[in-house]
């Protein structure tokens, strides 16, 4: 057993108790490899802000557990040797299925866990979840449960279609379970894809799909019943054109991927919103950066020499992410 604390990891209970009260969301970041670390922790480093690192079902299976674990730990020792003093890093499970999962995150170090039961009966979701919970606070590892679901596709998580968070549930869900926050579905997606074409308007300007809106009002409705309780978006990504346009013109394939408008994300980080998830978008600016190297320099096989600009795309699009968006830079001084 080791106690996130002796890595110098922290949990979500500061972090998202200043973000609420401060109007700014935390971003909550997936990596899966060494450059999407470093670049993350790079970002947050030069711009103070605090940062959850996310580790999927996806990742664990890619990378390894154990691997990443101690790779969050190197990246609180990284973040000091930049130069950022206090560091506030949270190292969380993604989309955790079962009880067992999250007790061996908790474990080996993990500052806080999701467990994601929201496909389950609101019954069992409440049981399974606070299962997962009275383990984890024994050890002050803080829970993000789910309520509603999300459309999409993210690693092993897929649905057709998306149900909205019900209102009127959040109240009994959040006290029964005791969960420390709360991932509600208002029309975000996983993956690149967020909306079908037909889901959306064409901006006659520009050619572009505009996705349908936010449901705010199901946002504010929640904030109502549960005031100042930390509320989480996934699928969050924006889907940024010009790295859509980037990897098409080298080759790439990608149709009409549309994601959350970044007003919107803004909008969202001023209310309880205050963790925002993005992945897709570090995917999309590292696929981008590695095909113009490809497409530019064919001879060039040394693959610092891609994933090096690569890691350089990613740090711009976190930080854009950190000052424009979510509002978090120098939250961690
Ligand atoms: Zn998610």
């Amino acid at each position: 057993m080791v106690s996130y604390k002796e890595l110098g990891l922290v949990n979500t209970v500061e972090m998202f108790k200043k973000a609420v009260a401060g109007g700014y969301a935390i971003p909550a970041f997936n990596f899966n490899n060494m450059e999407q670390m470093q670049a993350i922790i790079q970002a947050c480093a030069e711009t103070k802000s605090p940062v959850i690192l996310q580790v999927s079902s996806g990742a664990r299976k890619y990378a390894n557990q154990t691997i990443l674990r101690y790779m969050a730990e190197g990246a609180v020792q990284y973040a000091k040797e930049l130069g950022w003093e206090h560091p506030q890093i949270c190292l969380h499970l993604d989309h955790g299925d079962t009880f067992e999962l999250c007790k061996s995150c908790v474990d080996m170090g993990f500052s806080s866990v999701m467990i994601d039961a929201s496909s389950l009966p609101f019954e069992e979701n409440i049981k399974l979840t606070k299962q997962v919970v009275e383990y984890a606070h024994k050890y002050d590892v803080t829970v993000e449960a789910e309520l509603g679901v999300l459309a999409g596709v993210e690693d092993d998580v897929s649905a057709e279609e998306s149900h909205y968070t019900k209102p009127e549930e959040v109240i009994e869900f959040a006290t029964r379970s005791g969960c420390d926050s709360l991932a509600i579905s208002i029309g975000t997606s996983h993956g690149a894809y967020k909306f079908k074409p037909e889901q959306c308007k064409v901006d006659p300007a520009t050619g572009r799909l505009v996705p349908p809106p936010l449901a705010f009002d199901v946002l504010h409705e929640i904030e109502k019943k549960l005031p100042g309780f930390p509320i989480v978006l996934h699928g969050s990504s924006s889907v940024p054109q010009e790295e859509v346009d980037t990897i098409n013109k080298y080759g790439g394939a990608l149709k009409a991927a549309v994601g959350i408008p970044e007003e919107q994300l803004r909008e969202a980080a001023k209310s309880a919103v205050c963790k925002i998830n993005i992945d897709s978008d570090s995917r999309l600016a590292m696929t981008a950066a590695i095909r113009k190297v490809f497409a530019e320099k064919p001879a060039e096989f040394d693959p610092r020499k891609y994933l090096g600009p690569a890691r350089d795309s990613m740090k711009k699009l976190y930080m854009h992410k950190i000052i424009n968006v979510l509002g978090s830079a120098g939250k961690a001084e």
